[in-house]
């Protein structure tokens, strides 16, 4: 199908594999690439390697980390009662920069999707129900993208958590319906985070 040289067409395919990334562009890459000074392409194969080889997740609350615990996680500074519930350790960071949330995090690593064949065995909720088990959390913020799945997953967090004794609270508020929290600038998702609701 590829009329280009071996190690080419390789990386052509390797590249039109990441998320949006079409064929079209994954060719601009792989050219742009060729054409780079030896060392720059070098430094991204290596910043690849680095962070396959050196990454992990944190065993507390499956943030993305270098250490056994994440910086939240190890940070005694941070709150211990509250766990903000979010899908993926991009949504951390958007959160975060909003600087109202001082407590710790829990990431699901996906959201409940029936379509898809995702349940709840399928994302981290085992490992949540046991931090709260292990620790005395007094409020569970679920941040999950304000879409159908991240909805679904909200609810289902809520039936589990609430028998527990634990408040259960939604951040709603002027993030835009089916959204990705990562897009949501830092004022609105901090409003967002403030204004949350009891579920
Ligand atoms: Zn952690």
């Amino acid at each position: 199908m590829s009329y280009y040289a071996g190690p080419v067409a390789g990386l052509i395919e390797e590249l039109a594999k990441l998320p949006g990334v079409g064929p079209k562009t994954a060719q601009r890459l792989a050219f742009y690439i060729l054409k780079a000074p030896a060392d720059d392409a070098k430094k991204l194969s290596r910043a690849i390697d680095e962070v396959k080889d050196k990454i992990r997740f944190c065993e507390e609350c499956f943030n993305v980390t270098d250490k056994v615990k994440c910086e939240f996680c190890s940070d005694p500074n941070r709150d211990h009662a509250v766990i903000c519930v979010v899908e993926e350790p991009r949504d951390i960071v958007a959160l975060e920069k909003t600087g109202e949330f001082k407590g710790r995090y829990h990431v699901l690593q996906g959201a409940i999707s029936p379509i898809d064949g995702i349940g709840p065995d399928d994302i981290r909720v085992k490992e949540l129900l046991k931090r709260l088990q292990e620790n005395e959390v007094k409020e569970v913020v679920v941040a999950t993208n304000p879409n159908i799945e991240g909805e679904a997953t909200a609810m289902y967090l809520a039936k589990l958590v609430k028998p527990l004794g634990i408040k259960v609270t939604r951040i709603a508020s002027g993030l835009p319906v089916g959204g990705d929290l990562e897009y949501a600038d830092e004022v609105t998702l901090g409003r967002a985070l403030e204004g949350r609701r009891e579920m």
